[in-house]
């Protein structure tokens, strides 16, 4: 099966680089999969999961907290606000962060609805790809 070339990155570091057989990614228009020789795109991501299937066979699960994601001719390029491989993740420090936002969104006082339930979505999302590690 034909291969492409898929660069991960964060503002922090290159998560992944390498030929893959496919992946799916969670566009915000719905989840995208992509294969060799896909048409040029250039779309946003939101919070979700990656799935990256290898050339050996193996899948990789990497949770993404939004982003970008450009497919030209030669590479596909992700850029994501955050992500990590489901193997890294601390499911402790997840929930943790769960809990902290959920307590503040039931505080009267609290005004950052918005960014609190961003904050939950992206810890949902680090706990349930943490489940898919191998
Ligand atoms: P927290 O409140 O726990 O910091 P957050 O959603 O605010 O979570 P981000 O701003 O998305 O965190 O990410 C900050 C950095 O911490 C990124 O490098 C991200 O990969 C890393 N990170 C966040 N949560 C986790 C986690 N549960 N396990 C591993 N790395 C994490």
């Amino acid at each position: 099966m034909p291969t492409f070339n898929l660069e991960l990155v964060t503002p922090a570091r290159v998560l992944f680089e390498g030929e893959v057989q496919s992946l799916r990614a969670p566009g915000v228009e719905g989840s995208l999969g992509l294969m060799a020789g896909h048409a040029p795109l250039l779309t946003e991501l939101k919070i979700g999961l990656i799935k990256i299937d290898l050339p050996n066979g193996a899948q990789e699960f990497v949770s993404c907290s939004g982003g970008f994601m450009e497919v030209t001719r030669q590479k596909t390029i992700i850029l994501a606000d955050s992500a990590e491989m489901a193997a890294d993740i601390d499911v402790e420090r997840a929930r943790k962060a769960l809990q902290t936002a959920e307590v503040a969104l039931g505080s009267s006082e609290e005004t950052n609805v918005a960014d609190l339930k961003l904050q939950i979505e992206r810890a949902k999302n680090r706990i349930n790809v943490a489940q898919m590690r191998v």
